[in-house]
């Protein structure tokens, strides 16, 4: 490939499909992307609610196979040309105690998606045909025969056990209940029940997240409830009259839900912030935190571990991934699938690449 074709969004919002030429010597790695996730960052990103450097090829959830990979770099990460990868988005500074340990790196110098096309080879974005890592990317090896919709699923896979499973160290026989039922919050009761952990509820606004809490429902939650129309803490407490081991908060901007989190968490419990507000909790309560014993993590993308556990998942066939992957588009067609995610109510993970 000489040259790829990318979304490219510009300062006034729009995007224009434009051609790059591919970097032929390098000191990382070109992948063909076949396919790249969006989530409500993209949202952010194509709003201008963000602050980024246009002009700018998003894109941060890239899966796609390695077209040519400097000698160096096919050492210090054991890839070749061919092999299929997965890319986690931050770029790792290779000194950090979490880049010692393999880790998410904790002083990233950068994120793949977020890299102005004026800084050379400008491909740094998954909205595109080709894309560039520089050596500072820490790609992970996936197998070739998962098909592509469920292999652009491992961020929100690897999200998912993040926060559901690893932040919470939730145990086999815990219960769980997931606030908000969006790409995020299903991912968690996908992890949750595939260690055996008992999702009770999942919570959602009854008018526009039906057809996701009907999801939830087929991904094993035993019950869901409206936030809407119904009294979510007393709908909880009928079903776990003892409170809840483990509560996962992935609802944005709902102050109510940390409060609701509060009042029904078991002793010694674990409640686990991954939305992010934009404002304080109101009348919140460390007495209670200390009285209660109660656990409070927040929680940031995904971990090495959570990507590793994402890939495990998308490789064993699982076809209950195919509830979540909902809605795929073509780079050309990159408005369309943001305006998808964004507004209807039946797109939960939402694609751009290849044809499927
Ligand atoms: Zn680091």
């Amino acid at each position: 490939m000489q040259l790829a074709r990318a979304a490219v969004l510009n300062a006034d919002g729009t995007f224009s499909i434009e051609q790059f030429a591919v970097p032929r010597s390098l000191d990382g790695a070109v992948i063909e992307v076949e396919a790249c996730g969006l989530c409500g960052t993209d949202l952010d990103v194509a709003s201008g609610s963000l602050p980024i450097r246009t002009p700018l090829i998003p894109g941060h959830e890239p899966v796609g196979r390695i077209l040519s990979i400097a000698e160096n770099y096919a050492q210090t990460t054991g890839l070749k040309v061919g092999d299929r990868v997965v890319v986690p988005a931050e770029l790792h500074c290779g000194e950090c105690a979490g880049c010692r340990a393999d880790e998410s790196c904790l002083a990233s110098p950068g994120t793949h998606g977020f890299l102005p096309t004026t800084l050379s080879p400008g491909l740094w974005g998954g909205f595109a045909e080709a894309m560039v890592l520089s050596p500072q990317t820490r790609p992970l090896r996936m197998g070739t025969s998962a098909p592509l919709q469920r292999a652009s699923l491992f961020n929100l896979l690897g999200a998912g056990w993040s926060w559901a499973v690893e932040a919470p160290h939730l145990q086999s026989g815990q219960s769980v209940v997931v606030l908000g039922p969006g790409q995020r919050g299903l991912a968690c009761v996908l992890a949750a029940t595939s260690i055996g952990a008992n999702v009770i509820a999942v919570t959602g606004l009854g008018s526009r997240d039906q057809q996701k809490l009907a999801v939830a429902l087929a991904l094993g939650a035993e019950n869901v409830f409206d936030a809407e129309t119904s009294d979510i803490e007393s709908e909880i407490l009928r079903v776990a009259p003892d409170g809840v081991d483990v509560i996962i908060d992935t609802t944005p901007h709902s102050t109510d839900a940390v409060t609701h989190a509060m009042n029904l968490v078991a002793p010694g419990g674990t409640i686990v912030i991954a939305g992010l507000k934009g404002a304080p909790v109101p009348f919140f309560s460390t007495d209670t935190l200390a009285l209660r014993r109660i656990t409070l993590r927040g929680v940031r993308s995904v971990t090495r571990s959570g990507f590793r556990n994402a890939l495990t998942m998308i490789e064993s066939g699982d076809e209950r991934l195919d509830l979540l992957h909902t809605h795929h588009f073509d780079i050309e067609h990159v408005q369309d699938a943001i305006d998808t995610l964004r507004d209807d109510p039946s797109a939960i993970a939402v694609s751009l690449g290849r044809a499927l």
